[in-house]
């Protein structure tokens, strides 16, 4: 049988990394897709482990050649999930998690209507601009640009098929595992 793909999104400071970091503890058998990017790695992210960093040019050669399963450009960057990497881990029965932003996420869906979505919801707009100010990763104006971004993901989110919200830590990850556990998605 083929695997699972589920699709994680979220806005940026939503806290979606710490949630996926425990979920994925507790599941080694799920894999997390990494993703190519052009932004610069933050301190501590290493290539090829929290992200492909590729320079703008090669982006779009391997997007003219069709190799992303969706990409999308997000606060000045381009983010895309390479199709033959995915394609192969489904077609071994392994299960797949992308944690991308809703653009891609859409895109993924349309293609792949069996793909699960679930949509990580910041309890407030002013939580989510004080978790984005106090990891200090963003400088004013990308910030002021994440959150507006925000704005239109939260709406595009409540598409989704599972809406998650992130209060507390521990209700989150619990409300994510009844998710994957209820395989109420495996019938669809
Ligand atoms: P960050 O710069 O904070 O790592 O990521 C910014 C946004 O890009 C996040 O919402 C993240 O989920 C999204 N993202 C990461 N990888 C991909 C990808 O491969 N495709 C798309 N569409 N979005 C991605």
């Amino acid at each position: 049988m083929k695997g699972h793909l589920f699709i994680i999104s979220g806005c940026s400071g939503v806290g979606k990394g710490t949630l996926l970091k425990l979920f994925l503890e507790n599941h080694p058998e799920i894999k997390l897709s990494i993703s190519a990017t052009t932004r610069n790695p933050r301190e501590g992210e290493i290539d090829g482990i929290n992200y492909f960093f590729i320079s703008k040019e090669e982006f779009e050669k391997a997007a003219q050649n069709g190799e992303f399963l969706e990409w999308a450009e997000f606060s000045g960057n381009y983010y895309g999930t390479k199709k033959n990497y995915i394609e192969k881990t489904l077609a071994k029965g392994i299960d797949i998690i992308l944690e991308i932003e809703v653009k891609g996420a859409n895109q993924v869906k349309s293609k792949m209507p069996d793909a699960v979505t679930i949509f990580i919801m910041p309890p407030s707009i002013n939580t989510l601009e004080t978790r984005l100010r106090g990891r200090h990763t963003e400088d004013e104006s990308a910030i002021q640009l994440r959150l507006k971004e925000a704005e239109r993901e939260i709406e595009a989110g409540k598409k989704f098929d599972y809406i998650v919200v992130n209060d507390n830590l521990e209700t989150a990850l619990n409300n994510l595992e009844k998710i994957f556990n209820s395989k109420a998605w495996g019938k669809q």
